[in-house]
């Protein structure tokens, strides 16, 4: 997946916003509004609440950064699609099965509360919001939306695969190593206590896997989909790099396509790394 850019964020304009969430912009929260302006073209206009200067700062902003969107077309297609494909889903059979809760609002709109990676997202039929205000894009909806159209499947069978055996994971290999398991290995080359220490963060166990690596762990960045994560430390002697294996549970392709998942292990690596 393209390397995304750092333009103005959904947290910049969040902090600028009197977040009541008094629905006047038209959208549930300021939250919801924010991210519309950044990702959908509404114009901040719209929020009448906006402190002058704020808003001058906004819009010059945007158009300094003009037609530099962060986000490929395809991007909004993707999301549009998945959208489509989870749109007559009943939420409330689909929660239990993705390991999720259920969420009804006083207007009796359904959501699911899904943890990803720790975060916690409310995840609506057309929006997605951060339950702790954490920052998040159009790749973390399709993401989202991604594992809730897969609808769930089997029971975990705590039967471990590595990517290679995954239908389809020949083309995605690669990138899943460049992306997750070679960044971690690198940004936590000399530091296996720190690792422990930022997996904890995680909520990562330290079970005994029979394993040689100097650190094992399992942890959920999806509520259906553990990864253990090995890690290897560099020898310095040999000249053996650090190295970072990850396992699926047998059954992650019932819960999130291969794409996805890839894109699952380069999130993974993003948090890992903010977590140094
Ligand atoms: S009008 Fe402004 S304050 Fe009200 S919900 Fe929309 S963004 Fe928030």
């Amino acid at each position: 997946m393209a390397e995304k850019k750092r333009l103005l964020q959904i947290l910049d304009l969040i902090k600028m916003l009197p977040r009541n969430n008094c629905k006047e912009c038209g959208l549930p929260t300021c939250m919801a509004f924010a991210t519309h302006v950044l990702r959908e073209g509404t114009k901040p206009e719209l929020c009448p609440y906006w402190q002058p200067e704020d808003l001058a700062f906004v819009k010059q902003s945007m158009k300094d950064q003009g037609e530099d969107s962060a986000y490929p077309d395809h991007l909004f297609s993707a999301r549009k699609f998945v959208q489509g494909k989870i749109n007559d889903y009943d939420f409330a059979s689909v929660a239990n099965r993705i390991g999720v809760q259920l969420e009804i609002s006083d207007e009796g709109e359904h959501f699911l509360l899904v943890n990803l990676l720790e975060q916690l997202y409310r995840v609506g039929k057309k929006e997605v919001e951060a339950v702790d205000g954490a920052e998040h894009d159009l790749w973390d909806h399709v993401l989202l939306y991604n594992y809730i159209a897969e609808n769930g499947g089997r029971e975990l069978t705590g039967e471990w695969v590595p990517m290679e055996s995954l239908p389809g994971s020949l083309a995605k290999r690669k990138a899943f190593v460049k992306g997750c398991e070679d960044k971690i290995a690198t940004a936590y080359t000399g530091k296996p206590e720190k690792l422990r220490a930022s997996l904890k963060i995680l909520k990562a166990d330290f079970p005994d896997l029979d394993s040689n690596a100097e650190v094992a762990a399992v942890f959920y960045p999806l509520p259906k989909i553990p990864f253990q994560m090995l890690f290897w430390d560099a020898d310095l002697e040999d000249g053996f790099p650090a190295q970072i294996k990850v396992l699926f549970d047998s059954t992650v392709l019932d819960y999130l396509d291969i794409e996805s998942l890839v894109f699952l292990g380069e999130k993974c690596a993003e948090r890992l790394l903010d977590l140094i």
